[in-house]
């Protein structure tokens, strides 16, 4: 598959700013057909690289407290069992792997103080936890919606059962918490059926 060329990369930067532009605004920006706009942005969704046209909503509006971003450290063998219960927490918004003395990174919702030192206890009884540092955010203050691509790569499309380059219809499902991506559906499923075992 081609690396993202300079229309593809508008269409994201204007999604981004306004996910709900009609296609002909959007038709016009790249000087293409309203069909090949929309074509074009119905392979960024089908590739994973839109995820979803979602709102952009004010947290600080509406709930009380600040996010927080909480490292952890755990046994290496537990991080996937750890993953999984930090994961089905209402208050973590997301989880990043990291490398260094932490191996993961938590990032929590708008929460309360109170709110937090219940999910650090809750995270300190994990058995597996041998470490962990909170941080406040205290308020976010600038945040940039440009799309920086500074070295375009070459997307390649490897099936994650059979691990043959594909390039047409994508297959895919979260499975164990990570965006899979599937030559057939026949891959998809046999992943699946291993994935459970
Ligand atoms: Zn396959």
């Amino acid at each position: 598959m081609k690396p993202l060329d300079k229309k593809d990369i508008i269409i994201l930067s204007e999604l981004l700013t306004d996910g709900r532009i009609s296609y002909s605004d959007l038709a016009e920006k790249i000087k293409l057909s309203v069909p090949a706009t929309k074509s074009r942005v119905e392979k960024l969704h089908e590739m994973g690289i839109i995820n979803a046209f979602t709102i952009d909503v004010d947290f600080s509006l509406l709930t009380e407290g600040r996010p927080s971003i909480i490292a952890i450290k755990t046994l290496s063998k537990y991080l996937h069992e750890t993953m999984g219960k930090l994961y089905n927490n209402k208050l973590v918004r997301k989880i990043f792997l990291s490398g260094g003395k932490y191996n993961l990174l938590l990032l929590t919702h708008y929460i309360t103080d109170a709110q937090k030192s219940k999910l650090i206890t809750e995270i300190q009884n994990l058995e597996v936890v041998e470490d962990l540092e909170a941080t406040i955010l205290y308020e976010e203050l600038l945040e940039k919606k440009d799309i920086v691509v500074i070295e375009p790569k070459n997307i390649k499309l490897i099936c994650d059962f059979c691990k043959r380059e594909f390039s047409d219809t994508i297959f895919s499902k979260v499975i164990g918490l990570k965006k899979r991506y599937f030559c057939c559906n026949v891959c998809l499923s046999e992943f699946e059926k291993k994935f459970e075992k």
